[in-house]
């Protein structure tokens, strides 16, 4: 027999994961964006900036180009993020091809202009990535080492990166969890993950950092990249696995930017949903600098109602 449905109440947040999200207060995201590189680039980083406001994320962070080759633009950029908006941003520094004097005068730099927030990290070597990396003789050549000098400078929040498949330079999980370890100890206070497709890597990895004692947050970093190609290209070379059914969704799809975007979005959505089910609280999403696919992933997470709502209250 029919019966009528339950009016819904408008005022709730409309699908199961936005709903459930909704009632977690404690749900964060952060966004990482790129320098530009040219004045198209940069008015369409802006662009997405402002269309990513609203969302009040955590933090967001601005990366640094292989070998420092975007020092002026990543400083510019975060300067700027420090001056014309609410965001508490974070600049991305590497230990390669720079000396310790060098890198000193970047973060003094940061500190300056009001910038508090490190994401510290070796790099990758300036002729690509896999390509044999040597330390510069009188510089840092680790991110741990690079952490302990940043907090010598001054009382920087630093966050460091984590590999829920290992580094690609690891020989194993002991040297990987060791490695995590001696960040944490130079004083890193959260850890940035790699980007993964399957929540079961995700939840090995909590595993061995648990069973490490390691208790400093762990954020898993999702990509949004929606150009499959690009996406196995890069994943190929930082070691991260796709799953072969990924390939197969993507299939015939190379003219249809409308479509990946949207299967970019899903999926990113439901590794989300995953995570955030067995108590993960802090998402940071690689926005590629566009702001549709980060936006549309953050208010399924219920994260634009919660404000409206904060907003209300
Ligand atoms: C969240 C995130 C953000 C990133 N942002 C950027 C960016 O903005 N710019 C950029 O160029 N790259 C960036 N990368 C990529 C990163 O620079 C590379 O993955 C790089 O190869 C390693 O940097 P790391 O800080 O993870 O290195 P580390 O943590 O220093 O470790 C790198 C490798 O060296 C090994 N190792 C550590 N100490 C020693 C030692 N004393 N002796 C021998 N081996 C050692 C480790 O086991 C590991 O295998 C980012 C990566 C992540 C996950």
């Amino acid at each position: 027999m029919n019966a009528r449905l339950p009016l819904r109440d408008p005022n709730a947040p409309v699908g199961a994961i936005a709903r459930a999200c909704a009632e977690s207060p404690d749900l964060k995201v952060s966004f990482e964006f790129f320098p530009p590189k040219n004045q198209k680039m940069e008015e369409k980083l802006w662009d997405s900036i402002e269309k990513l406001a609203p969302l009040s994320p955590d933090f967001v962070s601005v990366t640094y180009g292989a070998g420092g080759s975007t020092r002026e633009r990543t400083h510019r950029t975060v300067a700027r993020m420090v001056k014309e908006t609410d965001f508490a941003p974070a600049a991305h520094l590497t230990c390669v091809d720079a000396t310790r004097e060098e890198i000193d005068e970047v973060a003094r730099e940061y500190w300056n202009a009001g910038v508090r927030h490190i994401v510290a990290l070796r790099g990758d070597p300036s002729s690509g990535i896999g390509e044999a990396y040597t330390p510069h003789p009188n510089g840092y050549a680790y991110a741990n080492d690079l952490t302990e000098g940043l907090k010598k400078i001054a009382d920087f929040e630093v966050s460091v990166s984590a590999y829920p498949e290992q580094h690609p330079e690891s020989a194993n999980w002991s040297v990987e969890i060791d490695n995590l370890k001696r960040k944490i100890d130079a004083g890193a206070t959260r850890a940035i993950t790699q980007f993964f497709f399957s929540p079961d890597i995700f939840w090995r990895f909590q595993d061995r950092v648990l069973d490490a004692g390691i208790d400093i947050p762990i954020v898993p970093g999702l990509m949004l990249q929606p150009n499959f190609k690009g996406l196995a290209r890069m994943s190929k070379m930082c070691g991260v696995s796709v799953p072969d059914w990924y390939a197969g969704l993507f299939e015939g799809l190379e003219d249809d930017a409308i479509t990946r975007d949207m299967l970019t979005a899903t999926l990113a959505a439901e590794l989300t949903a995953e995570l955030r089910d067995r108590g993960v609280n802090h998402f940071h999403l690689y926005t590629l600098n566009r702001a549709e696919i980060a936006s549309a992933v953050s208010r399924i997470l219920g994260l634009h109602q919660r404000r409206n709502v904060e907003a209300v209250a």
